[in-house]
């Protein structure tokens, strides 16, 4: 009820703007015209709303004044139309760029909340893990311990029992990949602290990954290619570089495994905007669109329990983030996997 009642003191109100003007035209009531347009839109109204408004107020004065002298006005008949019209306009431009505003904004709170989250989780991770892998860190060394005892033993008296000699590398195979799980979570609480950065050609990481790695890929048949023309020169952490090659790497031979087509390619390069660019790729299923938007994500794993932590991806990411870079998987690899690491490439300064 109040809304008809106010939109009926508008269009009174509009109704005498317009006459007013087309009787004796000014700027000032052209731009009362203008605002009261505007508070048309406001109150709900649409421009049919108006342009009817206004061809009844225009047909009123046409009446008065008579076919003759309206032929010599039609120009100042069409400006109040015209100016409701440029104000409907004006309105919805600004109610565009508003909601345009707004998204962006709303963009900008989603993007920060991800990366809070995201932080959230890696403190709380970082945390928890400094506080546990030391309690996990002493049994385990009781255990090694314990096994090289009971190892060194059976080697004295070899036959014995030699399934109990089996169990014992077993338990040793096992505590070694504890021990992995819990390194990888003491990183998790340490922040790019320790070793220090130099300059470096990331190449080097590459040539002593594969040369680390080459018995174990020639034993399963993987090929590799890899095309480095050129010095990729970085300031960074030698051995967290080296882990995040080497994390990738292995990724991608787990991934080729047992595949009838098995290749590795590592390509590098210097992008246009100064960062180095080294991208690891393989020729096996590529990941599951499921997975992609927990993959780096800690614990995510799809190996079979015993091969595989989770932390591979979300580790490398972290060291990659502490240099200042990034690590993406590239969603449009034509085929398998592909993972690029972005590092800000660094020539030794003078300084
Ligand atoms: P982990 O290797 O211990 O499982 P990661 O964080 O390194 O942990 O990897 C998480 C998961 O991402 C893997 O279990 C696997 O499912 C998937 N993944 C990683 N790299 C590849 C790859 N190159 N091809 C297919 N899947 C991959």
């Amino acid at each position: 009820m109040a809304e008809k009642s106010s939109s009926d003191e508008l269009e009174r109100r509009y109704g005498e703007e317009a006459l007013a003007y087309l009787r004796d035209p000014s700027e000032q009531t052209l731009y009362h015209i203008s605002l009261l347009s505007k508070r048309f839109m406001r109150a709900g109204l649409g421009p049919e709303d108006l342009l009817a408004l206004h061809a009844s107020v225009v047909d009123a004065e046409l009446e008065r004044i008579g076919a003759e002298e309206a032929r010599a006005r039609v120009g100042q008949l069409d400006a109040v139309a015209l100016e409701a019209m440029i104000a409907y306009g004006a309105y919805h431009r600004e109610i565009g760029n508003l909601v345009e505003e707004l998204r962006r904004s709303q963009k900008e709170l989603r993007d920060s909340t991800a990366m809070l989250v995201h932080r959230g989780k890696m403190g709380a991770l970082g945390e928890l893990s400094a506080s546990i892998v030391h309690e996990i860190n002493q049994p385990l060394n009781a255990i090694k311990l314990t096994c090289q005892d009971v190892q060194r033993t059976l080697r004295r008296a070899p036959h014995e029992d030699p399934e109990l000699a089996e169990s014992i590398d077993e338990v040793v195979q096992e505590t070694r990949r504890m021990a992995e799980i819990v390194d990888g979570l003491r990183r998790f609480g340490r922040r790019d602290a320790d070793s220090p950065r130099r300059h470096y050609d990331l190449r080097d990481s590459v040539q002593r990954v594969l040369r680390l790695v080459e018995q174990q890929l020639t034993v399963c048949g993987v090929s590799r290619e890899s095309s480095l023309p050129e010095p990729l020169m970085v300031l960074g952490d030698r051995v967290q570089l080296e882990q995040v090659v080497m994390n990738l790497v292995s990724n991608a031979r787990d991934a080729v495994q047992g595949l009838p087509q098995r290749t590795i390619r590592i390509d590098g390069r210097l992008t246009g905007d100064d960062q180095v660019e080294l991208s690891v790729s393989d020729t096996g299923p590529g990941i599951a669109e499921e997975l992609r938007s927990t993959l780096f994500e800690p614990f995510v794993t799809t190996k079979a329990a015993g091969s595989g932590t989770g932390l591979g991806l979300s580790l490398s990411r972290q060291i990659a983030e502490a240099h200042g870079g990034s690590l993406q998987l590239d969603p449009e690899a034509p085929k398998g996997a592909r993972f690029v690491l972005r590092l800000p490439a660094r020539e030794p300064g003078p300084a």
